[in-house]
Order: structure tokens, then C-alpha cells, then sequence
């Protein structure tokens, strides 16, 4: 799809880019002036110079339209770049939680910023912005989680190439209604899962069958019948090899009972379900955390049908159909589902067990790995706060980094003069 601006400057804005030979230097821009009356939604008039004047929620009607449009007709199927749709759902998650710092989430520039940075990596030929906040919200963010599951699915390839033990694979669920509260549910399990793993019972599980540690994933699916199915998928690495018959059998008399503890029901049978295959483990391990592979056409049949009680909606299944298809109900159910699993990890490793994998000790938090910076990055351009006003009013952040990642300042210069943002190129030096 070609890119079209729907708002162009009136009085030009400027933004400061890198000439073409040159990479090494930037120098600040200074330059200073009044965008006016540029939105047509009512957010007014914005002078450029102070971050707090960038409002967060820029152009969202404007968003949901283009993205509409993105998609295509029912049938057809459009391609649309993995970035351009991870910005689209964030806009979508922005709308459905505007207290959220998804909201803000690579909009606003952080607090004392003069101006946005777009930067290459060339070794990784991909670009990226500085200066922004990134909100670290990984249930309800499709930018920053794609982020931090990328390094967290390299860190756990990594622990389990480095061991020489067994690694059996355990998902445990929990029955549910659609009655359930959503944040109730989400405790129960977690606190039946914290009764499996503690207590004389499964110290000598873990000793019968060299148990080493766990890594535990909480995840979530959503069917319109049945509600929310939060459910969690545990590694066990254990040592030496294991008789897996008899691994199983405990763990289907040990996880109903603890469930029975804090008061739920799991089936020994569709409760839990256990492999030691290790393809399994790694199929599994190879896309934790991805974007499922996705077309419109795809996407489009799946809404139309979606009221099949017992379909399963990942969580960016629902949000996307909120955001794209305007269906008010998935987008109530994916703010209900944030609201539910926000502060909980996505991924936790047993006390002990990053040492025995090889990998660091102290694992990074969820903001620390988002806001990591990419060693070998350089400034192709600086914007100026109303320049950078001018993209979000355009809804221009992912087209802008995709032309970026091409690392050719020329390519951003004729992306921005569309804009209606002239453009001042540095002296060499
Ligand atoms: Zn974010």
C-alpha cells in the first residue's frame, strides 16, 4: 500500500537529517515553530518546544480508518508489514485503555526530550526512535512485547542448548465458566500452581525425578462460550532420564488436588497435559511470544464465524478485531484481560535454575529489555517536537521506521518533505 499523508503541514516543519555520506555527527536542531492548526480533531493548536504539549492520542480516528481501509475487502488478501500492524494494534490498545501507557507508548517524547531521534542499526539493517517512552506493558502492548519476547525466546533457545538433561513440557488449566471473574481465575490458577510446587509432596517429586528447576509461561486464550482460558505451560528440566510414564501419573493426581485447595475443580485428564518430546519443546520454545503468521483473508473469515462458542481467540486475535473490525465486545474483553494480567511475568525461571543454564543471574525486568539500546545505533534524523507531531497526526510511525531501515537518510527526506516537513541537512562533521 502506498503511503498517502492525510495532514501536511502548513507551516513547514523541520527536521535535521544526516547527509548521505555521513552517519558520524549530528547536531541539534533549533530550529522553532507553530504547527497551528494542523489536527482536525480537536486537539488545537501546539507549539512546538515543550514535550508536554505533544498530546498522546493523536489522529486515533484517523488511525482506525486507514488501517480499515489497509485491510482490504472482505476476501481480498493485503499485505500489510508486520510493523504497520504492531502499531495499529497499539493504536487499538491505546483507545481501549487511555490511562494505560500504552497510550503513550513510542507517542510521547520522554519528559525533557527536545527532539526525536530515528535510528539505524546497521548490523541489524532495522531502525528504531529514541527519545520516546516505551510503556513495558507486554500483555497490553504489541511493540514492546514483540521486543521483549524476542530476547527472552534467544535467552531460554540458549538455557535449553546448554543442557544436557531432559526437558519435559506440562501445561496445566484450570475448569472455568463464562461467568468467571477474570482476575479471580487468573489468581487460582496461579496460586494452584504455586500449591503443585511447594511442600514435602513435591520435594520428593522433584527428588525421585532429578528435577532441577522450572521455567513457568502464563498465557491466555479467549472463547466467546467458555470466557477467558488462562492457562500455563512449565518446563521441567530434570536430570538424567526420567521415567515419563510415571512423571505424568503423579502430576495427574498432584495438580487436581492442589487446584482443589484453593478451591477449583481441575480434570485429571483435560487439566493437564504432559510431553517429553523434545521437538515439542522446541516448537513450542520457536514461537513463544511471535505475531501468528496472518493474512486479511484469514482474518476477515475468522471474524465472520467468530461467534462459534467454542473458537479460540488468542489475545491479539481479540484486539485486532476491536481495533480493525470495530468489535466492541473483543476490545471490552481484551482491556478486561490486560486490567487482569497486568504486573504478572510472562515467563518465570525456578530460584537457581538461569545459573545452571548458563545465563545471568539477574534477569532484566520487563522495562529494562524494552528500553535497551542497540549498541551499534546511529542518528539518521532528528525531529523537532512539532515535526514529530506532524508523524503521529499521519500516523506515520511504523511507514517512517520501515523507509529508515533502508539506513538511507535520502529515503526519510522524501518520506518527511510528503509530510510537508522541510528538511536540513547537516554539514559534514
Ligand atoms: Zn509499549
Amino acid at each position: 500500500m502506498a503511503f498517502s499523508p492525510k495532514f501536511v503541514a502548513r507551516e513547514r516543519g523541520r527536521v535535521v537529517v544526516q547527509p548521505d555520506s555521513t552517519l558520524s555527527t549530528v547536531a541539534k536542531s533549533t530550529v522553532r515553530f507553530v504547527v497551528g492548526d494542523l489536527h482536525p480533531l480537536g486537539v488545537g493548536s501546539v507549539s512546538s518546544g515543550s514535550p508536554a504539549s505533544v498530546a498522546a492520542p493523536a489522529a486515533r480516528l484517523g488511525t482506525l480508518a486507514k488501517f480499515a481501509s489497509a485491510y482490504g475487502k472482505p476476501g481480498e488478501t493485503v499485505a500489510i508489514k508486520p510493523r504497520v500492524r504492531r502499531f495499529m494494534l497499539q493504536a487499538g490498545a491505546g483507545d481501549l485503555l487511555p490511562k494505560d501507557r500504552v497510550a503513550l507508548c513510542l507517542r510521547r517524547p520522554i519528559p525533557g526530550a527536545s527532539s526525536v531521534d530515528v535510528l539505524h542499526s546497521p548490523a541489524q539493517q532495522s531502525a528504531h526512535y529514541g527519545g520516546l517512552m516505551v510503556c513495558a506493558n507486554l500483555w497490553a502492548c504489541p511493540v514492546c512485547a514483540v521486543k521483549a519476547s524476542e530476547r527472552r525466546r534467544d535467552e531460554l533457545s540458549g538455557g535449553i542448548a546448554a543442557w544436557d538433561g531432559q526437558i519435559i513440557m506440562v501445561t496445566l488449566t484450570l475448569q472455568h465458566t463464562l461467568s468467571d471473574d477474570s482476575v479471580t481465575l487468573v489468581n487460582d490458577l496461579q496460586e494452584g500452581k504455586r500449591r503443585l510446587c511447594s511442600g514435602r509432596g513435591y520435594q520428593g517429586f522433584k527428588r525421585v525425578h532429578g528435577v532441577a528447576g522450572t521455567v513457568v509461561a502464563l498465557e491466555c486464550t479467549y472463547s466467546f462460550g467458555n470466557g477467558f482460558h488462562p492457562h500455563q505451560h512449565i518446563l521441567f528440566f530434570v536430570s538424567g532420564l526420567v521415567d515419563v510414564d510415571r512423571f505424568e501419573d503423579e502430576l495427574r493426581t498432584m495438580w487436581p488436588s492442589a487446584v482443589a485447595k484453593v478451591g477449583r475443580y481441575a480434570s485429571p485428564k483435560w487439566g493437564i497435559h504432559v510431553t517429553a518430546a523434545s521437538a515439542d519443546v522446541a516448537a513450542y520454545v520457536a514461537k513463544w511470544g511471535k505475531e501468528p503468521k496472518w493474512t486479511a483473508a484469514h482474518e476477515m473469515a475468522k471474524a465472520s464465524s467468530k461467534r462459534g462458542r467454542g473458537d479460540s481467540f488468542s489475545m491479539w486475535e481479540l484486539l485486532e478485531n476491536y481495533t480493525v473490525m470495530g468489535d466492541q465486545e473483543a476490545g471490552d474483553r481484551f482491556r478486561e484481560y490486560v486490567q487482569a494480567f497486568k504486573g504478572r511475568s510472562q515467563l518465570r525461571y525456578s530460584k537457581g535454575l538461569r545459573a545452571l543454564l548458563g545465563l545471568a543471574v539477574e534477569e532484566k525486568t520487563d522495562q529494562e529489555i524494552v528500553e535497551e539500546v542497540v549498541e551499534d545505533a546511529v542518528v539518521l534524523a532528528q525531529l523537532d517536537l512539532a515535526a514529530w507531531r506532524v508523524v503521529l497526526a499521519n500516523d506515520a510511525r511504523a511507514e517512517l521506521l520501515n523507509i529508515a531501515s533502508s539506513g538511507d537518510p535520502a529515503q526519510i527526506r522524501s518520506f518527511l518533505e510528503l509530510l510537508g516537513v522541510s528538511l536540513e541537512v547537516l554539514p559534514d562533521g
